[in-house]
């Protein structure tokens, strides 16, 4: 994978925390957020097309690296005309849907409202309900200082109690109850949980 590539979760997820930072910080001042969220968003979608427009020219680059050398010229000159008329769909990109769900689980716990909020349908509802920030961690039962997502199962836990586990047992599974993840854990599949970490934080002041 190419550093643009590799950069992108990272960027994803450095939005999502400015995002957040705008929710917790600037409540007091509603619209300023809500506009900061919207602009966002925008930049967002814009950077998962482009995600999108650079894996495709990474498609068509290694199509046409197949192709014997001496055929290559008509699939150069086709090749510009296929990157600008292509347009990515992003409507299902998951770092979009991982912002919209870290904004309406932020939205949530501090109380305002998103500006789509008639059009949330049964099911989004409970998906926002489920993401409603939890700071006490499942394991230890005391306040998370340093949140972990599992990147598989998407539990979150605090990243010592995990540490404690393992060093008890190599062999330890998600430890939450019904969790359907069959994998032992491991530090390797857990990732910092951003919005949960920032609400820890202003939690703290
Ligand atoms: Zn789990």
């Amino acid at each position: 994978m190419d550093e643009f590539l590799k950069s992108a979760p990272q960027l994803c997820q450095s939005m999502i925390k400015t995002a957040a930072n705008a929710i917790t910080c600037i409540d007091t001042h509603e619209q300023e957020s809500q506009e900061i969220l919207n602009d966002l968003r925008i930049n967002l979608e814009k950077y998962c097309r482009n995600i999108e427009k650079h894996k495709k020219i990474n498609e068509l680059s290694e199509e046409i690296l197949e192709v014997p050398e001496e055929n290559r010229a008509s699939l150069l000159d086709n090749f510009c005309e296929n990157i600008n008329s292509f347009e990515p769909n992003v409507v299902n990109s998951e770092y979009l849907k991982e912002f919209d769900d870290r904004v309406a689980a932020l939205m949530k716990n501090s109380g305002q409202q998103t500006n789509n909020d008639d059009s949330v349908s049964a099911g989004d509802e409970l998906q926002i309900a489920q993401n409603n920030i939890n700071l006490i961690c499942p394991i230890s039962k005391s306040k998370m200082t340093e949140p972990m997502q599992n990147k598989i199962c998407g539990h979150v836990y605090d990243k010592s109690s995990v540490v404690s586990l393992l060093e008890m047992s190599q062999n330890t599974r998600c430890p939450i109850v019904g969790c359907s993840n069959r994998q032992y854990l491991s530090l390797q599949h857990l990732k910092c949980d951003i919005v949960t970490q920032m609400c820890v934080e202003t939690n703290n002041e």
